[in-house]
């Protein structure tokens, strides 16, 4: 049987056809309307539409559909609650599919889906547990326990941006002080580069953006850190150690057999994660257990999440 996956995005609907194992065959994608739910449900089918034709089947061979979508879901009514993008309250966006598809169609948060996905057919694979965090605008993630995706009683479990890291520290967007995701995202990591390049003018880092301070990304402490600059080693370490606080404690928690990390800033790879691990080693709370989390970067970037929604029904 195959698996029809759906990640709904502020830009664009995409659709897979997807194996059992996370191959997918086939794809169709078509710009997300701005006009209102059932202009968003017919993009929906029509990108569906476009994935079985490019994978040469017919909806007969698809087993279900799985959507991942932003904003806060219900997935046990089939329900967006609500998506501030597109102004969502309440929208059944899997009744409305259902209609329009006639198939059995489930929906679950975007991160849960990428986290699936990496578990399914990245990172994760073949392991019992595995939690995932994505270093993006914000912190995102999700955790698969005992091979079942866990979201808490009421779906909003794994919000592992917004536990806190530093008491009393950095206004987060939820309200707190001191999350994980105001210290680890790449939001938080350019704007610490930009307050320091403003009272360092000396900076290699301005090289880097051409003197352009807007110019800053995620990466551009790193690069500037390849090239000797003192001041961007001292934000990359702090980042790591941020980092590292806050993947010890999830580990210390839950000791995933797999703990891995994706999204924009994890492009540095090892060289991002490598301090990250040495600091995890040492802290860990399980060190002298012969059995580790293996710490490791996500592997299937912007395809998790089209996998995960696919594969849902396999991990409920
Ligand atoms: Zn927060």
């Amino acid at each position: 049987m195959k698996y029809l996956g759906i990640d709904l995005g502020g830009i664009n609907v995409a659709a897979a056809v997807v194996e059992e194992d996370g191959t997918i065959l086939g794809r169709g994608r078509v710009a997300t309307p701005r006009s209102g739910a059932e202009a968003v449900a017919a993009a929906m089918s029509e990108a569906v539409r476009q994935a079985v034709e490019n994978t040469g089947c017919t909806m007969a061979d698809i087993a279900s559909v799985g959507i991942g979508a932003p904003g806060v879901i219900d997935p046990r009514e089939g329900v967006v609650e609500y998506w501030s993008n597109l102004d969502f309250h309440h929208v059944p966006l899997v009744s409305m599919l259902e209609q329009r598809l006639g198939k059995s169609v489930c929906i679950e948060n975007d991160a849960n889906a990428a986290a699936l996905g990496e578990y399914a057919a990245g990172a994760g694979k073949g392991s019992t547990s595995m939690i995932a965090i994505t270093l993006g605008t914000g912190v995102g993630g999700g955790a698969v326990l005992d091979g079942k995706l866990y979201t808490g009683f009421n779906y909003a479990g794994l919000e592992v941006g917004h536990f806190v890291v530093e008491y009393n520290g950095r206004l987060c967007t939820c309200g707190r002080r001191g999350c994980f995701e105001t210290y680890a995202s790449a939001t938080a990591l350019i704007k610490r580069t930009k307050e320091l390049m403003l009272i360092n003018r000396e900076s290699l880092i301005w090289q880097v953006v051409d003197g352009e301070i807007d110019r800053v990304e995620g990466r551009t402490p790193f690069e500037a850190a390849a090239r000797g600059d003192l001041l961007a080693k001292e934000l990359v370490e702090e980042y790591q150690s941020y980092l590292a606080c806050g993947i010890t404690s999830l580990i210390n928690i839950f000791q995933p057999e797999v703990f891995c990390v994706g999204g924009g800033v994890a492009g540095a790879g090892e060289t991002l994660l490598g301090p990250v691990r040495a600091i995890v080693d040492r802290e860990d709370y399980a060190r002298d257990s012969a059995r580790r989390t293996i710490l490791t970067l996500a592997q299937l970037g912007n395809d998790a999440g089209i996998i995960g929604a696919a594969l849902l029904p396999l991990f409920r």
